[in-house]
């Protein structure tokens, strides 16, 4: 990290856990346990019933907007400060980067800080639309054009938008050291940035409890917690100023 010209950093569902976010491809976690997230949290349920849907949300869009950041978050927002690390490119909704302080971030599955009217585009804060929900209890509408209103995050069956995967994927290219940091990458498009980067000559660096699909092509492999290793990189990276 030290020595990297270039580093960037991909996290995921792994980084938030130690934030109280659990991880829901992980059995028996209560945010998703009971039900199939990738049919609940689909865009089909949430026109078949958008009602429902909200009834079944509301409480996870308001648990992202209270999450706080840890220090595996502070540490590279600490590192981006340094000059030490360009982008942060994660998998997460929860906007934890963001209040840690980073400020190149890249979100490969959207944001629970925003959301979005299905109709005319427009953009309010999630903030907004909890409190309406909160008080009215009907699924959300635009205040402009009366559209459905949909939290601004990419649902199953829904396409990811071009922009934060090109963007990635141009970092990856970019990249001379891409710290991989709580994500098993089962996941694409996140899942092949690693060999992309690897393919452009860079270093990888994994930390994550569990093993990961790159685990064999990378040059260091932690599977520690990465709310105490990525404190610690930083603070290496401090020294070595
Ligand atoms: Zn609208």
């Amino acid at each position: 990290m030290a020595e990297a010209s270039h580093a960037v950093a991909l996290t995921g569902a792994g980084h938030s856990t130690p934030s109280g976010i659990p991880d829901f491809r992980s059995p028996g976690s209560g945010l998703w346990s009971q039900v199939d997230p990738e049919e609940v949290a689909s865009i089909q349920a949430f026109h078949r019933d958008p009602e429902a849907w909200y009834a079944w949300y509301h409480k996870r869009g308001t648990m992202f907007l209270n999450a706080k950041p840890n220090p595996a978050h502070e540490a590279l927002a600490e590192l981006e400060e340094m000059g030490r690390l360009k982008a942060v490119i994660t998998q997460n909704i929860d906007n934890l980067h963001q209040k840690a302080g980073s400020k190149r971030v890249i979100e490969l599955h959207g944001n629970t800080r925003e959301a979005v009217c299905l109709n005319c585009g427009d953009v309010i804060p999630a903030q907004l639309l909890w409190e309406g929900y909160v008080q009215e209890r009907k699924a959300p509408r635009c205040e402009k054009c009366s559209g459905m209103m949909k939290p601004n995050v990419i649902l199953f069956g829904e396409m990811l938008p071009e922009e934060a995967p090109n963007a990635a994927w141009e970092e990856a290219q970019l990249c001379d050291l891409m710290l991989i940091a709580g994500t098993s990458l089962e996941v694409t498009p996140a899942a092949h940035l690693p060999l992309i980067a690897r393919r452009s000559g860079a270093k990888l660096v994994i930390v994550n409890f569990q093993p990961t699909r790159a685990d064999s092509y990378t040059e260091v492999v932690i599977h520690e917690d990465v709310a105490e290793v990525l404190p610690e990189i930083a603070e290496i990276c401090r020294q070595k100023k």
